[in-house]
């Protein structure tokens, strides 16, 4: 790649051997017609109502694209529709009352099955009260749940009655919960006694407790009794139980009110990976279009299915697909409460073996791990339901990602979807039934969206090179704003690589990436995620990726240390494979690896060997942190991490 927009590296990130999708997935695959491009594309934006004409629409809409004020655009406006409705009721009239809905796993291998119907009935009779307790429309009810089958139907109550749900990861602290529901204007909170967390029951309502204290409203709180005589806990004034509320409307039904397309369906916090998160405000007809198309094109989801995202509702991945895509597909979507390694590191295994799971969709940070433990954990259950594999959330390198098609999969079909938080759904990802992989490269942008990789005054760049990642042209998942308002949110992704003055709106994406000549996208990393060492800009993740590459290496990250004297030497953290010792050999390895795919100037002037790299709550690696370390800077709260206690020992190790 040569040097024009400063971005220089030798050569592109060998993105492994590309696989076709084996003729048994394509003679079955939801969508096959190789011309499904072309169609959207001498049809834009009027393809997407093939979207939204899979939903149930109370009232058709009049436009499929308004963009008279863009960036602010609004999707079939003048529709009305209900997501409960389309999540649950549709379903049942469809003669699936008796189908299993959601399979729920509990961490001490508990289980329950929620049948169309009993969620039918669970979500009317929870929606009933939150009405009796003055739950309006637009009011916003904030959903403090862990891995529970009450955290949906909560979420789909909420929407039956056009209350935008704002759900919070139940591991974040009663302070994250109370700015989250200062910032939302809530008044309402759905909670629970308490969950189990490595074996110990966990006092969930002291923390909401905590919130509400320092909140100035009064928080009307709906409490699950999730653990029974495990944890006791008392109701204090303006606290209900779920299930005397269930019972006291037992039977009740209320009927779904019809929603704005572009009326607010929730609100949802980004990860927090580079910064303070972002509030996120998502609406109804447009977001529902765009997952439910999504599962059905790229996760491949059958009614039929048992269908499994391995994510936590908390998040986006599990708003999208784990609730709304899988159920308005009327689906059979697996719920696991507990942790991958507990009682044993085969957990996940277990699961797919006994509920003969179709589609499995997870996130990198994990794959790493099952690579890390071993083979013989997915070795020793029978896998072969499987029939589609996906990965979110960071960036796979080849290594992980062959990997889990081959360890996991039985070489079933893999999809890299690349999406996120503001995106709603999915953005870039091969066609499971049509397109080749290529290992490391998320894909093509599907179908209606337009993806472009540009430098910093918003030219194309050259295949291979690196550049910022930007999206043409809206689509129905997209956020509608941010809770800081319109200016916060034209600023943010917007005014970077817009003109306005020629109409030229373009969304900006905040990661770098690579396009080839087929139009495969390899995302790689932040913007922030950039080392410049003797004036050549060098991408973490192409370093990280050569890193993996090493037989033994589960993980890493990298990091710039910047010093007067040397300029900026590049810090790699690694952790290695179960029965891999860190040797001198691994750190030769390592050397030759990164030499071979970037060049010397990559070479990490320090290798750091530890157990665990810091994590998000959602499971992406904090390289800010570690920067930090490295440039002995003063850190920054880590208790919304994952693993805290692992930066002590990061650090500890920095000062011997
Ligand atoms: P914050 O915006 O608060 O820093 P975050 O960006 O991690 O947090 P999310 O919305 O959960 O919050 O994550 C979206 C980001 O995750 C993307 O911008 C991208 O960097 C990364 N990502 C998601 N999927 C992929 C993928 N398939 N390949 C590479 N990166 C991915
Ligand atoms: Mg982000």
């Amino acid at each position: 790649m040569d040097d024009r927009n400063g971005w220089g590296r030798d050569r592109p990130v060998p993105a492994g051997s590309p696989h076709q999708p084996p003729e048994s997935f394509v003679e079955q695959a939801n969508v096959t017609d190789e011309a499904i491009d072309e169609k959207f594309e001498e049809n834009w934006p009027e393809c997407w109502e093939r979207a939204a004409g899979s939903l149930s629409w109370d009232e058709p809409f009049d436009t499929v694209l308004e963009d008279g004020d863009a960036p602010l655009y609004r999707w079939f406006a003048g529709g009305k529709l209900n997501a409960s409705f389309n999540c649950v009721d549709r379903h049942l009239e469809a003669d699936r009352k008796t189908h299993a809905a959601i399979r729920w796993e509990g961490k001490h291998g508990e289980r329950e099955t929620y049948t169309y119907r009993d969620l039918y009935v669970a979500v009317n009779e929870l929606a009933a009260a939150l009405r009796e307790l003055d739950v309006e429309e637009d009011d916003v009810v904030t959903i403090y749940l862990p891995m529970i089958p009450e955290l949906p139907i909560a979420m789909l109550a909420c929407a039956r009655i056009g209350a935008p749900h704002n759900v919070v990861f139940a591991g974040l602290s009663a302070d994250a919960l109370a700015a989250r529901m200062d910032a939302a204007d809530s008044e309402f909170l759905i909670t629970c006694d308490g969950y189990y967390r490595r074996g110990d029951a966990f006092n969930q309502k002291g923390k909401a407790d905590n919130a509400r204290l320092s909140l100035e409203a009064d928080v009307r709180t709906v409490v699950v009794d999730h653990l029974g005589a495990d944890l006791p806990h008392v109701l204090g004034d303006d606290e209900y139980d779920y299930h005397d509320l269930r019972e006291e409307f037992a039977g009740r039904t209320v009927d779904p009110v019809p929603r704005d397309a572009e009326d607010m369906l929730f609100l949802m916090y980004t990860s927090g990976t580079t910064g303070e998160p972002k509030g996120v405000v998502h609406t109804t007809g447009g977001y529902l279009a765009h997952v439910a198309w999504t599962s059905h094109a790229v996760l491949d989801v059958k009614p039929e299915d048992t269908y499994w995202c391995a994510a936590d509702i908390g998040w986006i991945t599990g708003h999208s697909y784990i609730v709304y895509g899988p159920l308005a597909l009327g689906t059979t979507t697996v719920m696991y409460e507990g942790t991958p390694d507990y009682p044993d590191r085969d957990r996940l295994w277990e699961i797919v073996d006994r509920n003969a799971v179709d589609v499995f969709y997870t996130a990198p940070t994990a794959i790493r791990a099952f690579m890390k433990w071993g083979e013989q954990y997915p070795a020793s259950h029978d896998l072969s339901s499987l029939r589609l594999l996906g990965t979110v959330g960071e960036p796979i390198s080849p290594r992980p990602w062959n990997w889990y098609r081959e360890r996991v999969g039985g070489g079933c079909p893999v999809v890299d979807t690349w999406w996120q938080t503001e995106t709603g759904a999915m953005m870039l990802s091969t066609l499971p039934g049509i397109d080749e992989m290529k290992p490391g490269a998320a894909g093509p942008a599907l179908p209606g969206i337009e993806a472009r990789v540009v430098d910093e005054t918003g030219a194309d760049v050259a295949a291979g090179e690196a550049g910022y990642l930007t999206i043409t042209r809206p689509w129905p998942g997209m956020a509608r704003t941010l809770y800081d308002g319109d200016d916060r949110y034209r600023a943010e992704y917007w005014e970077p690589f817009s003109d306005p003055e020629t109409g030229d709106w373009r969304y900006f994406s905040g990661d770098t990436a690579s396009i080839d000549e087929d139009g495969y996208v390899t995302v790689l990393g932040r913007v922030d995620d950039v080392i410049t060492v003797s004036g050549r800009r060098l991408s973490t993740m192409e370093i990280e990726s050569a890193i993996t590459d090493v037989a033994g290496v589960a993980e890493s990250a990298v990091v710039g240390r910047s010093s007067d004297r040397e300029g900026t030497e590049i810090y790699a953290y690694v952790s290695t494979e179960g029965g891999f010792e860190p040797t001198d050999d691994i750190r030769d390895a390592i050397v030759d690896s990164v030499g071979g795919a970037i060049g010397p100037v990559a070479t990490p002037h320090e290798i750091v060997f530890t157990p665990e790299l810091p994590k998000t709550r959602s499971g992406k690696i904090m390289r800010r942190l570690l920067e930090d370390i490295v440039n002995g800077e003063e850190l920054e709260d880590t208790s919304a991490l994952r693993n805290p206690e692992i930066v002590g020992e990061i650090q500890t190790g920095r000062e011997e």
